[in-house]
């Protein structure tokens, strides 16, 4: 590939902590194996200097950045434009900046899709869905828009989980329900996904979800969102029964890309991702 020049354009993040964040690593990878002229750096931004850092974002040329929590919600009331699949979300990961026009997306429910997609067409799938904190959000309302048929929303909050549930019925074709998360579950024989993004697995590779993993049965596809380590109790238990199994490496991958796409459009190697997440994390 020719290398564009897009200089002075950079693409920045906005997160809190450069030390947790390794899209700062793998996007870098990507586009010097892409021979980009183009940065991803990571600045620490204080939601008091929010609207100073997104002028300063523009001021200076960059192309876009991503923003993690605090920011997620608080920044749309700067933005000129919302993506269909982030309004209804509510959260805002990728901003594109287009000249003097600020554009919305939320790219984590993208990524998990494209993960998702070479494995399973959600079209008319059943999936249980645990948890309901910005990432379940982002992938529940991203898999109803891509035409999965029913949504359980699993959740230990029952007002949250309630309310995401509630809120994909009404926002999306798909149909969903609520499970109160209060006891071992049992996932149902005619559920084609099941999905982990809790935070449960995150630092902890024996950490398990209160689910009885027996019925984990092979036809299923079992994705977890956790991406250290990307094995997860859930995942060894899924793979034992012969599911076939999503780690969350793939999720962080594709919203990478999906991110870089829109700012530079250009294609980077998710390969080249992949392997410096699995050198930093390890294998599913
Ligand atoms: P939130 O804090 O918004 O939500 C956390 C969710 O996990 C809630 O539903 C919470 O339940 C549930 N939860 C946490 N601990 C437990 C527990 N011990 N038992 C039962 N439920 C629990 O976090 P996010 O949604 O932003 O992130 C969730 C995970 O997804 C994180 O580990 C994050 O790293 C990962 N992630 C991965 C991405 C990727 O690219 N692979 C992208 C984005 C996130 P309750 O509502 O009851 O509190």
């Amino acid at each position: 590939m020719s290398a564009p020049d897009f200089l002075p354009g950079l693409t920045g993040s906005f997160a809190q902590k450069a030390a947790e964040n390794p899209t700062v690593d793998i996007v870098e990878a990507a586009y010097q194996a892409a021979g980009a002229h183009v940065r991803y750096i990571n600045c620490e931004v204080s939601p008091e200097h929010l609207k100073g850092a997104i002028d300063g974002a523009v001021a200076m040329g960059w192309l876009g950045f991503n923003c993690s929590l605090p920011h997620k919600v608080a920044v749309i009331e700067y933005l000129d434009e919302l993506a269909a699949s982030a309004r209804i979300i509510g959260a805002v990961n990728t901003v594109v900046i287009d000249g003097d026009r600020l554009i919305g997306e939320n790219t984590d429910g993208k990524g998990f899709l494209q993960s998702l997609l070479p494995i399973v067409d959600p079209t008319g799938k059943r999936v249980v869905m645990f948890g309901a904190g910005g990432a379940a959000r982002a992938i529940g309302v991203e898999t109803a828009l891509a035409g999965a048929s029913h949504i359980t929303v699993v959740n230990t909050t029952a007002s949250r989980g309630q309310e995401l549930s509630d809120h994909l019925a009404a926002s999306t074709p798909a149909g969903s329900d609520f499970v109160p998360w209060d006891s071992e579950y049992k996932v149902p024989a005619a559920t084609d996904i099941v999905i982990n993004a809790t935070s449960i697995g995150f630092g902890d590779a024996s950490a398990k979800l209160q689910l009885d993993t027996s019925t984990l049965l092979p036809h299923m596809i079992v994705a977890d969102v956790i991406t250290n380590p990307p094995r997860t109790a859930l995942l060894t238990a899924a793979a034992a029964n012969g599911c076939t199994i999503l780690d969350g490496l793939g999720m962080l991958v594709n919203q990478a890309l999906v991110a870089t796409r829109l700012w530079t459009g250009i294609e980077l190697d998710g390969r080249v991702m992949r392997d410096r997440l699995e050198a930093l994390f390890g294998t599913a």
